[in-house]
């Protein structure tokens, strides 16, 4: 169990990754940079985008004001739908990389499993990875079935599925199927874009604690041994988004939050055709 903001996880490959990110999906305009700077101040030393979120700039700027030496920090970016396929991936990636300004990234995943795309999709971060300009690579929203797939013809295994995992959407199969697989999961929307934070359970268990709801469901993420990576536009919640070390969730508390899943998603169904029409 971590301990600590900085403590990590191992990877398949060793590499360590914080249990703790900060995400920066829809970060206000203008205030990237600053916000994202805050997190690091904080103690954050993990950073999740994507080329969607158009702020990858934004990011290498912030990394290179804050002070903190580059490889104390973990960047995680990801290849978006309309690049996948083996050359263009490696384009993208290129692209990610020099908006970044950065050498090396330390994850890149796979956003969506495109159909008839995301095998060529591995093929090109199995080569980025090969060649040193990743440290791990991973995959995202993925489902069993997708795994499955990648896992027959890989050379190299997925070490990562970053995919919606709150207390309404535990997809308990899909968990155990990368425990076995040793895929680490990593929560993305942890706090259901905060249609969560009202549920009279979780606000019973919250007080319990004298914390907030975002608390214990990131608390939760963590003794489910999920990284997690909430995001804030607010300094004073993404220093309250760390401060998840000083409590214990019980094994009764566990089995309350666990016991409130309705399958119930925020994104897209990974399987759902609309989502690769576009
Ligand atoms: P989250 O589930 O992290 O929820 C963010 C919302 O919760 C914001 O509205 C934020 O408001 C609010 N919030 C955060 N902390 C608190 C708090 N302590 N108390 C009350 N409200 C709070 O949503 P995201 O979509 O941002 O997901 C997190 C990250 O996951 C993304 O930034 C991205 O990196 C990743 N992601 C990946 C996806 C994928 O397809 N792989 C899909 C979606 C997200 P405010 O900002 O106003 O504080």
């Amino acid at each position: 169990m971590p301990t600590h903001i900085q403590d990590c996880s191992t990877l398949q490959n060793g590499v360590q990754m914080p249990w703790l990110g900060f995400g920066v999906f829809q970060l206000e305009e203008g205030e990237e940079v600053s916000i994202i700077k805050t997190a690091l101040s904080l103690g954050y030393r993990s950073i999740d985008t994507a080329s969607l979120y158009h702020n990858e700039h934004s990011l290498g700027q912030a990394i290179r004001a804050c002070g903190i030496p580059r490889e104390q920090i973990f960047v995680t970016s990801k290849v978006w739908n309309s690049d996948q396929g083996f050359d263009s991936t490696l384009r993208a990636f290129e692209q990610s990389r020099e908006r970044l300004g950065l050498e090396y990234l330390d994850m890149y995943l796979i956003h969506w499993p495109v159909p008839d795309k995301y095998e060529d999709t591995w093929k090109a971060l199995e080569k980025l990875y090969k060649e040193g300009q990743v440290r791990s690579i991973g995959v995202s929203n993925f489902l069993i079935h997708h795994l499955e797939r990648i896992l027959e013809g890989c050379n190299i295994p997925p070490m990562v599925n970053q995919a919606e995992f709150h207390p309404y959407l535990l997809q308990p199969e899909l968990l155990e199927f990368c425990t076995r697989q040793q895929i680490q999961r990593e929560a993305s929307v942890p706090l259901m874009k905060s249609r969560v934070l009202a549920d009279p359970a979780l606000l019973q268990i919250a007080q319990r604690h004298k914390k907030s709801v975002a608390q214990v469901i990131l608390r939760w993420d963590l003794q489910h041994e999920v990284v997690t990576i909430p995001k804030s536009g607010h300094p004073e919640r993404i220093k309250q988004n760390a401060q998840l070390f000083d409590f214990v969730l019980s094994s009764e508390e566990m089995t309350a939050i666990d016991a409130l899943d309705r399958g119930e998603r925020v994104g897209p169904h990974p399987d759902d055709p609309e989502l690769y029409k576009s």
